[in-house]
């Protein structure tokens, strides 16, 4: 029941109707739009299907749009691709042209200004590499360091420039128009490069009536380098390996990840681990023993979600990689848990770095950790947690306790946003499901079914519907046992 949620992304392999009913029933938490892909109308249309389908089977799953952001991209290359061999010169311009192996332009006339001499050029996730070597007034000339094959639209890193590119691009203003308007519930920013960049989307999504969560995708070293700003301006992160690989030493990712994580967790904010966690299964039906072991770390290292790229948006498994995604996490989720046993106190809080958080989620947190401390010390089945925002709930999520999270709200967007929280599974009930902070017969009875509680089971219930949220409480309730049933004389 404990779970690492799941973020799937769509494309041509899932976006069908078929395939969405498929991927939603095989226990998808979040749909990840790519908007650096496809056009708003086709968009619209597999979002409301989704909906449909969701609606259909009952659960709750959040969307997210994802914004392509200042991404640099080959211009055409004509024909559609070509090869270039180490030691091979090569010319990038400013203007866009027709190009071929040895001549391009990309899709951002600045880069010629904003790279230097003995700088690199890496294209295709660093698949094909350059140094620069001449700086002209409208191109770089280049020598080939790392041969392969060119083609239009393949993404270009410049790991060793600054680029002078706004962190929003005109196509990510008209992106955030449709976002807001489409109803998503979280809205992603790609190559985010300072707070200010989150405060600069927040500012167009509240321009435009929204209020979606950002998740700051953290795929740049100046990301890297100032992530406790960062995480102080954002709602969540994505530690987004694929680009941070190219832009960064590939070897530093899994240090980077565990520390993003274990930060994301200090700030109660959700995390989501991605890129290439099940890459062989955009082919096979099965994933490599790597692979798995990398999904249970991601587990493992704290991760609120895992998320899958290609696997699901143009894989030849998209369902299989979704069930292999569930197992693994499944086991893992477990494991960590049985390890809590083992030392007869959660993991997680014992660390003193789990202290409560400063300015204004102070309360809340440290409603949070002490919640999460009774629940552990009472061998509490379910903590039950009121949602309004779902902060509480957030909070109580990051110390992976054993026991399941129900969180209860009247409101279906909290519903949705909480299905990327860890260990969370969101509940839409009727306001006057509460009697005082205790739950009502009613509800309880759904819970009892739900979690497969029985009599005796101890419930910790945090907050009160019925109650201002500034005076939070904890409540101990006890699932009562069936009354013995009584013999006829
Ligand atoms: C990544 O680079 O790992 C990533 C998730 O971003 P995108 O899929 O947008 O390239």
């Amino acid at each position: 029941m404990i779970r690492t949620k799941i973020v799937a992304t769509l494309g041509p392999a899932s976006a069908t109707p078929q395939m969405l009913a498929r991927i939603v029933a095989e226990g998808v938490d979040v749909v990840r739009f790519n908007l650096s892909h496809g056009e708003h109308g086709e968009h619209a249309r597999t979002l409301a299907e989704l909906r449909r389908v969701v609606a259909g089977q009952g659960v709750h799953v959040a969307t997210l749009a994802d914004l392509a952001g200042p991404k640099v991209r080959i211009g055409a290359i004509d024909p559609q691709q070509a090869h270039l061999e180490v030691g091979d010169a090569c010319t990038i311009v400013r203007e866009p042209i027709a190009g071929t192996a040895t001549r391009f332009g990309t899709t951002y006339r600045g880069l010629v200004d904003d790279v230097r001499v003995g700088e690199r050029v890496l294209i295709d996730d660093g698949a094909v590499r350059l140094l620069v070597t001449e700086h002209r007034a409208d191109e770089l000339v280049c020598t080939c360091t790392v041969g392969g094959l060119l083609s239009t639209r393949k993404g270009v890193n410049v790991p060793d420039s600054r680029l002078a590119l706004s962190s929003l691009t005109d196509k990510d203003r008209a992106d955030v128009a449709w976002l807001v308007e489409q109803g998503f519930d979280y809205a992603a920013m790609s190559f985010v490069r300072s707070p200010d960049d989150i405060r600069v989307l927040r500012s167009q999504l509240h321009d435009r009536g929204g209020d979606q969560p950002i998740i700051a995708k953290i795929e740049t070293p100046q990301a890297v380098a100032q992530l406790d700003a960062i995480l102080k301006e954002t709602d969540g992160l994505l530690v987004a390996r694929g680009d941070l690989g190219v832009e960064m030493d590939v070897a530093r990712v899994p240090l980077l990840q565990k520390q993003m994580v274990t930060r994301a967790r200090q700030a109660g904010k959700p995390v989501i681990v991605a890129t290439q966690m099940l890459q062989s299964m955009v082919k096979a039906p099965v994933p490599t023993r790597a692979e798995v072991s990398d999904v249970a770390n991601a587990v493992l290292d704290g991760a609120d979600a895992v998320m899958l790229s290609a696997e699901t948006a143009v894989g030849a498994y998209p369902v299989e990689a979704i069930a292999a995604l569930n197992r693994i996490t499944q086991e893992a989720c477990e494991y960590e848990a049985g390890m809590m046993d083992e030392i007869g106190q959660p993991r997680h809080l014992l660390a003193e770095r789990f202290r409560v958080a400063c300015g204004e989620d102070r309360t809340i947190s440290a409603v949070a950790r002490s919640a999460a401390l009774v629940a552990h010390d009472l061998g509490a089945k379910l903590v039950a947690a009121w949602a309004r925002t779902g902060r509480t709930a957030r909070w109580i999520s990051k110390y992976r306790l054993s026991a399941p999270i129900a969180a209860l709200t009247t409101e279906a967007g909290t519903c949705r946003r909480l299905a990327l929280c860890y260990g969370v599974e969101p509940m839409l009930v009727e306001p006057a499901a509460a009697v005082g902070p205790t739950l009502a017969a009613r509800l309880l009875e759904k819970l009892v079914g739900r979690f497969e509680l029985r009599g005796g089971d101890v419930l910790v219930v945090v907050g009160d519907p019925n109650a201002p949220a500034a005076q939070p409480t904890i409540t101990i309730q006890v699932v009562p046992s069936p009354q013995p049933e009584t013999q006829d004389c």
